[in-house]
């Protein structure tokens, strides 16, 4: 590039040069900070030419796709021109700048010193946030989540009774029941036989009972703590289960699929769900589906959470809920990053108003889990200080991999350790030593 003159420079199409004649970098990780000034400049002077660049006999793998993508190489050398071309075309779609950040909250872990007997608990279900879905959110939110606060933390496997790979439903279902069960069963063992769930368990024990979700309250995993059927798209019949329940508080979406809900009072903000009186309450979140944070829910989980806490409080009694994330999901199944996310980051939100209960009410544990992995989600690269991941996927489905389980409060210290989703059901009797 140097001897060439004007006129040369008019025959060029193309400048293409050896890679290995500037780095010996193979591809993993990243170049050396030596190496990295060398290839940069290079690609600059042969763009200020105003010619197309491309390295010959680059190290041919998706670490360097993207950082000759990211560092303005017109052409990539590649002996996997399929592989390159979908892994380039997909990167911004899979590539996410967050902007959402949740407060990180230090527990106060008082319950360490003080041996209050289990009254409350409170359940967090992250619909498909899998450890890889869980560290996209704590690395996006600048390495740290109230999540990543608290110190027990155990893992559960997640096979359904005829699946490798469990769905919302069975998932749903073995830890509402304590059986595991068949994908797609609500509430019913693998002979279809309707299996009593924890709200009702519990609610025969004097407790108050209640469902947050960001599904219709007529998704899967709601569904599984009230309702029994045999077919997670029975919906109709899931909704007419929601009268027959023992729930004395809802907060979901999909009001428009739900009908005869006459002991159920309806409120109509967060600020009345805190403030009611009624004895079972309904807050509907949406007509159908929920909108995901992204396109525009706010802060509406927490915000329901905290609001939900306080009317279950006001009862004086005590208390079971479950609080699921829904979309978190969502995401995983349209193989989208932002969507991952985000609502992993909402969800820590939900979370922090959870703790922060567990710590002003002594007696309340917290537990933070998943039914499943979804999208086979990896995250290959990123940057911390900007909040950018890149995610990559396997699938478009559940995994089978293992589910991370976070406890706080007392009685938290039994869910420590590596076990089967359904004994989440057993422990969480155990400790309120109710089974
Ligand atoms: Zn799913």
């Amino acid at each position: 590039m140097d001897n060439l003159t004007a006129d040369q420079w008019k025959k060029v199409a193309l400048v293409s040069l050896s890679f290995p004649q500037y780095s010996k970098w193979n591809g993993k990780g990243g170049l050396t900070e030596e190496d990295l000034p060398k290839i940069t400049e290079v690609i600059k002077k042969a763009k200020s030419f105003g010619k197309p660049f491309r390295f010959w006999a680059i190290p041919d793998g998706k670490t360097s796709w993207e950082f000759f993508t990211h560092n303005g190489v017109d052409f990539i050398n590649t002996d996997h021109p399929k592989e390159c071309v979908e892994y380039v075309n997909s990167l911004e779609k899979r590539t996410f700048k967050n902007n959402l950040f949740s407060e990180v909250y230090q527990p106060k872990f008082s319950y360490l010193k003080k041996n209050v007997p289990v009254k409350n608990v409170i359940l967090l279900i992250g619909d498909g946030n899998g450890l890889s879905e869980i560290s996209s959110s704590v690395l996006a939110n600048k390495g740290e989540l109230t999540l990543t606060q608290l110190k027990n933390i155990g893992l559960i496997k997640t096979s359904s009774t005829d699946n490798f790979t469990t769905d919302s439903a069975a998932g749903a279902t073995a830890f509402a029941t304590g059986k595991k069960t068949k994908n797609r069963f609500i509430g019913v063992d693998s002979e279809g036989k309707k299996t009593a769930n924890l709200t009702e368990i519990l609610s025969e024990k004097g407790f108050s009972t209640g469902i947050i979700t960001t599904d219709e309250i007529v998704g899967a995993t709601p569904s599984a703590f009230y309702a029994h059927q045999k077919d997670r798209g029975m919906e109709k019949e899931i909704a007419q289960d929601l009268p027959k329940s023992k729930l004395n508080f809802f907060a979901a979406g999909g009001k428009s699929k739900v009908s005869g809900l006459h002991d159920f009072k309806l409120a109509e903000s967060t600020k009345q769900v805190a403030e009611s009186k009624a004895d079972r309450l309904a807050y509907y979140l949406s007509d159908n589906g929920v909108p995901q944070v992204l396109k525009g829910r706010g802060n509406l989980l927490a915000e329901t959470v905290e609001s939900g806490l306080q009317f279950l409080k006001s009862k004086k009694k005590p208390f079971f809920i479950m609080i699921e994330a829904a979309q978190i999901d969502s995401g995983g199944h349209s193989n989208n990053v932002g969507t991952i996310v985000t609502e992993g980051i909402d969800f820590d939100r939900a979370i922090t108003k959870a703790v922060q209960f567990a710590d002003q009410n002594p007696g309340t544990l917290v537990i933070i889990t998943a039914d499943h992995e979804t999208g086979g989600f990896s995250i290959p690269h990123g940057d911390l200080k900007t909040s950018i991941v890149e995610g990559d996927f396997t699938t478009d489905d559940h995994s089978a991999t293992l589910i991370p389980v976070f406890s706080y409060g007392s009685g938290s210290e039994i869910f420590t350790g590596v076990y089967e989703n359904n004994e989440i059901f057993h422990k969480i009797l155990k400790t309120l030593k109710a089974n």
